[in-house]
């Protein structure tokens, strides 16, 4: 089940049955939807109960929970490096009801009128990750990138040190933004979860000897058992494989 609340002027969060969240965003012309989650309901009908505009459907990447509901749409906007999970993740049958794929990358800017969204690059979590800006109102859209819950552990996830890379490259844009909605939110979080997320893969990337891994408590999840380095306070946490720190 979706539902849907109103959580800024311009910005309306969905969660499907609290297992992912995406979003609908209005401008004066046109309303974007970030994710379709799960889909497990008609993702379009739900944003249709907050806008009548032309919808652009954009997915931050091509895990089976952020596009999950894109059957809905007759197009979706992805990177094209995240193509390939869909031929991973997707079994034919349903494959065969997803709607035309429209590449984006770094660089697009989607006019809503009055609001600008702006698309960068943010690869590691998949290979074709991305953010979203939402200029005028400072608000990033982050999916899996930037969360409290992070997965590296996964296979085709990047090392943490070049993950690191990433994240910095995107320290300018971190300063145009104030607020975070990442892909499994409640609500709005501020933008220093970029910094102390970037600080603990650093510490994970810096370590000495192992020191910090061995620290580590065990992450066992349905895919086997790896590491999780906790940040920011208790429930935050980088998910990750110990032979995938450093570039090899
Ligand atoms: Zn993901």
């Amino acid at each position: 089940m979706i539902s849907i609340q109103q959580i800024t002027e311009h910005v309306w969060l969905m969660d499907d049955s609290g297992e992912a969240t995406g979003y609908v965003v209005t401008g004066t012309e046109q309303a974007m939807v970030i994710d379709t989650m799960n889909g497990s309901e008609d993702v379009q009908a739900v944003a249709r109960t907050v806008t009548s505009l032309p919808l652009i459907l954009v997915n931050t990447h091509g895990h089976p929970d952020h596009i999950g509901g894109n059957r809905f749409f007759d197009k979706a906007y992805l990177h094209p490096a995240d193509i390939q999970l869909i031929g991973q993740f997707v079994n034919e049958t349903d494959r065969a009801l997803l709607p035309e794929t429209v590449l984006t990358q770094e660089g697009d800017v989607f006019d809503l009128g009055g609001l600008h969204v702006e698309v960068f690059d943010l690869p590691g979590h998949t290979p074709g990750g991305i953010c979203l800006l939402l200029r005028e109102d400072r608000i990033l859209f982050t999916g899996d990138s930037i969360n409290r819950h992070l997965w590296m552990q996964l296979d085709g996830c990047a090392s943490l040190e070049t993950y690191l890379k990433a994240l910095d490259r995107l320290a300018p844009v971190m300063e145009r933004a104030d607020w975070i909605l990442h892909g499994h939110a409640r609500g709005l979080e501020s933008i220093t979860l970029y910094q102390a997320m970037r600080q603990g893969v650093a510490d994970l990337v810096n370590q000495k000897d192992m020191q910090v891994t061995e620290s580590d408590p065990a992450y066992r999840w349905f895919g086997g058992e790896n590491r999780m380095h906790p940040f920011d306070g208790a429930d935050s946490v980088i998910c990750y494989r110990p032979d995938n720190i450093w570039d090899r």
